[in-house]
């Protein structure tokens, strides 16, 4: 059986080869304090984050696109592969895990070593922006440069051509910084304490980058948060609204577009004239964000698409990659072996 993994900092999805994305969980492990035993792992560990007494963590992996506790993260692989792929043995499993494209030497052996003792018998390692782009359907392998922005967690920005990655950028402000800044608008502006689910719920809710056209009702809509009285620290709530909401997400939405603007400065001039023309691809569950995709186009000029399911493209990406290992060679890393 073999297998791809998007390890993403937010959400870890498995594709075997033949059947498709089989696992699409939140990367998240909780833990008994003092031992290092898994007591949850995915969907039912992400349920107690904020919520679980003294004794219970909950640990998120990898944080801002990079791995911030190498011990979680093995466990939470193991466990994804195992129920993904139930039954005791797992003969001759390839795997082909994506990892962000900074990725220290450390951080990829740790990564091969948690796949191998997860039952693989050779990991290629791919990087995430050249899985995002193959997922999106960019024609990663031709002469022609097509960019790619993953927003996850962190963000990933790409130039690729001729399989491989001309110029990226890794940036620990994505997802998370959204959700941080709006945590940090409502304790500012209202002197509410709320946590960082609490802020992801606002920002799917009512969240955007720039006004959507046609969207009066949108703009219109509130959403009423419930957090903790900084003062008082009595329970109360809130209305925010859309405008607020999307002036909070203004400095790290403006980081994202600087990303992309060094990017293209340090790209080849032929290949950002490749960009010009086709346009650059947003992936990841950041490119959901309204009026990301049309502020982006107007801070650069350039046209800006949405890939058709964005948060699948990572997965699909390697799982083309495991349909086809011949023909992606030049994209996988060398194997790593087991001993
Ligand atoms: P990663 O690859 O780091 O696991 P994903 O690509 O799975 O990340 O995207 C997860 C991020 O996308 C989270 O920060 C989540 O809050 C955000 N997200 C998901 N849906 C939306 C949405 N509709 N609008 C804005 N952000 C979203
Ligand atoms: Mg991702």
């Amino acid at each position: 059986m073999d297998i791809g993994i998007d390890l993403g900092t937010a959400n870890t999805l498995l594709y075997a080869r033949g059947q498709g994305i089989v696992l699409n969980e939140p990367s998240v492990v909780a833990v008994q304090e003092g031992s290092r035993h898994a007591l949850a792992v995915g969907a039912e560990a992400k349920e107690t984050i904020g919520r679980t007494p003294g004794s219970i963590t909950a640990i998120r992996p990898l944080r801002d696109g990079v791995i911030s506790d190498y011990e979680a993260a093995e466990e939470m692989i193991r466990h994804f592969v195992r129920k993904a792929v139930p039954g005791r043995r797992r003969p001759r499993t390839r795997m082909v895990v994506c990892v962000p494209s900074g990725v220290t030497p450390v951080e990829r052996r740790a990564i091969v070593h948690a796949s191998i003792s997860a039952g693989a018998r050779a990991v290629h390692l791919i990087e995430e922006p050249m899985a995002a782009a193959i997922g999106a359907g960019l024609p990663v392998s031709s002469a022609r440069g097509s960019m790619v922005v993953d927003i996850g967690g962190g963000t990933e920005v790409a130039v690729i051509s001729l399989g491989g990655i001309v110029t990226a950028q890794s940036l620990r402000v994505g997802g998370d910084r959204f959700d941080a800044a709006i945590t940090d608008h409502v304790r500012k502006r209202h002197s509410l304490l709320v946590g960082e689910r609490t802020a992801e719920d606002v920002k799917v809710a009512i969240g955007s980058a720039w006004p959507v056209p046609g969207g009066e009702e949108f703009e219109r809509r509130t959403f009423t948060v419930r957090g903790r009285e900084k003062v008082s620290g009595l329970p109360r709530t809130v209305e925010l609204t859309v405008p607020e909401v999307r002036e909070a997400l203004d400095e790290p939405v403006e980081a994202v577009i600087a990303a992309v603007r060094v990017t293209l400065e340090e790209c080849p001039p032929e290949l950002s004239g490749d960009v010009m023309e086709h346009g650059i691809v947003l992936t990841g569950g950041g490119a959901l964000l309204p009026g990301l995709d049309l502020r982006l186009a107007s801070a650069t000029g350039i046209p800006v698409f949405v890939a058709d399911a964005p948060l699948d493209c990572v997965a699909l990406g390697s799982g083309r990659c495991v349909e086809d290992f011949d023909g992606l060679q030049r994209v996988l890393g060398k194997a790593e072996r087991a001993r």
